[in-house]
């Protein structure tokens, strides 16, 4: 629905009201109301904002598992700001942190629900496995590198083609600075942008298992220039 259709209807019968009793007032943010639940009897769950809480505590699972284990980089984790108007926390973060290899997660629309078409997305089902996104935003040897890990763990993945910038935090990281290697994972997604978004936990523990045995490969010699 488009903005200009759409009115809240907050009880109140003047401008005054509004303004000076409820102390609401032009530009003030608003969230649609959902909490977290789990949805149905297998590994689905659904909460507003998943895109991109998921991709948040995927990052902090990733940590939490590193912790104490064998790695040859330092690794940063940034939950960013305002990736949907332009990717531009992800701009100023990769700036400070200054990496090598920067990985993005993010939702990707999952096809298997009554609003995707396949022939528009491609095959993207829930509970596949991690997305790993490949084009020219992406760098061919991490990309590599995350196809190789997930098949040493027997692990089920599902391949994104993204001809172009991905709308994601990864078109900025590329970019950052003179470069960076740059990997793309996409956490499938039901109802993307409503207040009912869907995500599976087994894609995210999936995710999680995969990224963490990544890292613990990437060493400071190894070099992500394409042959
Ligand atoms: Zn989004």
């Amino acid at each position: 629905m488009k903005l200009d259709q759409q009115f809240i209807d907050i009880g109140a019968t003047s401008r005054d009201e509004v303004i000076k009793e409820l102390g609401i007032d032009i530009g003030d943010p608003i969230i649609f109301e959902h909490s977290y639940s789990p949805l149905g009897k297998g590994d689905l769950v659904v909460s507003r904002c998943f895109d991109d809480k998921i991709g948040t505590f995927i990052i902090a699972e990733v940590l939490r598992k590193l912790k104490g284990t064998e790695f040859g980089g330092s690794v940063h984790a940034v939950s960013t700001t305002q990736e949907e108007i332009g990717t531009r926390g992800a701009i100023t973060s990769s700036y400070s942190v200054n990496p090598q290899v920067g990985i993005a997660y993010d939702v990707t629309f999952a096809s298997d629900s009554p609003d995707m078409k396949e022939s528009d997305i491609g095959i993207i089902k829930m509970g596949g496995g991690p997305v790993i996104v490949r084009g020219p935003n992406i760098n061919p040897i991490l990309f590599d590198l995350f196809v190789n890990t997930a098949k040493e763990l027997d692990m089920p993945y599902q391949l994104l083609a993204a001809p172009r910038a991905t709308g994601t935090d990864a078109r900025s990281i590329q970019m950052t600075r003179s470069g960076v290697a740059t990997a793309l994972i996409g956490i499938p997604n039901r109802y993307m942008h409503s207040m009912s978004e869907v995500v599976n936990l087994f894609d995210v523990d999936m995710i999680v298992r995969l990224s963490v045995a990544v890292i613990q490969k990437i060493t400071k010699e190894m070099s992500f220039i394409p042959k």
